[in-house]
């Protein structure tokens, strides 16, 4: 009785399995599906050369058979330049190379906000895997020019002589260029740990750079509190070329998925003379011609590319905005050379650091003869505007003076004048790092340098005034910071009511 019951069970069971197959069957269309697999024929080093992919795209991914990446970057008639954008491959001479279809695509999102990744969005720092977040193509056209909108409001850095005398603004592009060793890191460090009050994200991008100054550069940002606005996107020096190549794209797609949620975004590229070094080593492995001081020729299309996608968007697509601080290194301050004048005039304007400055200990290295912001200005609030205004100026008539100054010339009252303002203002735009000012300590202490009241003080005592200075307006002033901060002018009381305040410093210190 038990073994019959058991035997109908078991063939409703083997009848149930059956019905699901037939069913699967039926539902299952089977389709042809046609890969593309070709062959390497030579692998060098970070390039491998492919036969076999007649249709394959420019910048297109391709994967080969140990699971590396590589992007076919030069079709030839009758074989592919592919670059290698992993290190360690298993690649070999007659290895099979498959198209997939997409070309290069990075995470985007939230979540990478804090994260310090590579170019191919794997972490770097002890956070964990990424969650699953969308994806875009690392390149995309840049915003027409109707979908732009004027630079309007101030990026600020914090730093006095770039705020006073090249002020940048949110969408602008501004080049950092100078020799090594000049400081430009630090200006981007400093102008990135500003961006911590007014609410702009932060991606540094670090091509090339060695790894423990990027290190430094990350455990400095998590000491100050600023890497929770921060992504830090590295290739180091060690990676392949073709992976510094792709780094600032990525950096700008990430940058881009915040602008377009109409968020402000300051990107900086550390540097991008190594990814032009990076660009060529690639080209010439590949055997492009090439062209002017060994670059190849579309390297200018290189920068380009990238630095069009800075802009600040109309306020109906959501008025983000992206900025951009590329940053070049020069050689014996040769801001002639190729790749500097290839930047310098893509750009909205250049903050020129110079060696003898630096080793002056003029800090800053700031050389404001060479240095120009050509859309910062109407960015700049109205209250700094009317006090930084003739400041300029004023500053490179003093440094001109100040060398002719040197032959021993002698000088009448007037002169002698303008030099003791001009020294005056000099050690007054000086500033360590990590020490960003309000923009309405800056103006009280403009101001007051301005009116020559600073004048008979002591050089030595300028730094002692200056700290007075920025503790006490704020916590005394008030209302006049607020109204600087909305962009308002300055009537002529609140002029006074800053300018009591570095009198009563003064006499503090001068006590
Ligand atoms: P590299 O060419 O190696 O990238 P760099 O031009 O980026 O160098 P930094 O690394 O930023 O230069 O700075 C060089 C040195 O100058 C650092 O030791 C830094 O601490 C110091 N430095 C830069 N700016 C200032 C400043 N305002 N005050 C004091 N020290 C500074
Ligand atoms: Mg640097």
């Amino acid at each position: 009785m038990q073994n019959t019951k058991s035997s109908t069970s078991l063939t409703t069971a083997l009848d149930q399995t059956l019905a699901s197959f037939a069913q699967a069957r039926t539902q299952t269309t089977l389709e042809l599906t046609c890969r593309e697999v070709g062959t390497v024929t030579f692998l060098g080093n970070s390039i491998a050369r492919v036969v076999g992919l007649p249709n394959v795209r420019s910048q297109e991914q391709v994967k080969f058979a140990d699971g590396s990446i590589g992007l076919a970057f030069n079709l030839d008639p009758n074989e592919v330049g592919v670059v290698l954008l992993n290190n360690h491959t298993d690649i070999k001479a007659g290895s099979q190379v498959q198209r997939t279809g997409r070309v290069l695509d990075t995470s985007v999102g939230e979540s990478l906000l804090g994260r310090v990744v590579t170019a191919l969005g794997t972490p770097l720092d002890q956070g964990g895997p990424l969650p699953l977040l969308e994806r875009r193509p690392i390149e995309r056209p840049a915003p027409t020019i109707m979908e732009r909108a004027p630079v309007r409001v101030p990026l600020q850095t914090g730093i006095k002589v770039i705020d006073a005398l090249v002020p940048i603004g949110r969408g602008q592009r501004q080049l950092i260029v100078g020799d090594r060793q000049t400081g430009k890191t630090a200006i981007a460090l400093d102008t990135i740990l500003n961006q911590k009050k007014h609410n702009v994200i932060c991606i540094y991008c670090a091509i090339g750079q060695r790894s423990d100054a990027v290190a430094q550069l990350i455990a400095t940002l998590r000491h100050e509190g600023a890497m929770d606005h921060c992504i830090v996107v590295v290739a180091s020096g060690e990676e392949t070329p073709a992976l510094q190549y792709i780094t600032p794209y990525t950096a700008t797609a990430m940058a881009e998925y915040f602008m377009d949620k109409g968020r402000d975004v300051l990107i900086v590229y550390d540097d991008l003379i190594h990814h032009a070094r990076a660009y060529r080593e690639l080209s010439l492995l590949l055997r492009r011609p090439p062209g002017r001081e060994a670059f190849p020729g579309d390297i200018f299309y290189l920068h380009s590319r990238l630095l069009e996608r800075s802009t600040c968007l109309r306020s109906d697509l959501g008025g983000g905005s992206l900025t951009a601080l590329p940053i070049v290194e020069t050689e014996a301050g040769n801001l002639s050379a190729y790749i500097p004048t290839n930047l310098v005039s893509i750009t909205d304007g250049q903050i020129y650091l110079t060696p003898t400055l630096f080793q002056k200990g003029v800090l800053p290295a700031v050389d404001v003869g060479r240095s120009v912001s050509r859309v910062g200005g109407k960015a700049q609030l109205s209250a700094y505007r009317a006090v930084a205004g003739d400041l300029r100026l004023m500053y490179s008539q003093f440094q001109e003076l100040e060398s002719f100054a040197r032959f021993g010339t002698r000088l009448d009252e007037s002169t002698q004048q303008s030099l003791v303002r001009g020294r005056r203002i000099r050690a007054v735009l000086r500033q360590d790092q990590q020490h960003p000012l309000t923009v309405s300590q800056q103006i009280a202490l403009l101001l007051a340098a301005n009116i020559g009241l600073l004048d008979e003080v002591p050089l030595a005592k300028i730094p002692d005034i200056e700290a007075l200075l920025c503790r006490t307006v704020e916590q005394q002033l008030p209302d006049v910071c607020q109204r600087i901060v909305l962009g308002e002018k300055l009537s002529n009381e609140d002029c006074q009511a800053l300018l009591e305040i570095a009198r009563q410093s003064l006499h503090l210190v001068s006590g």
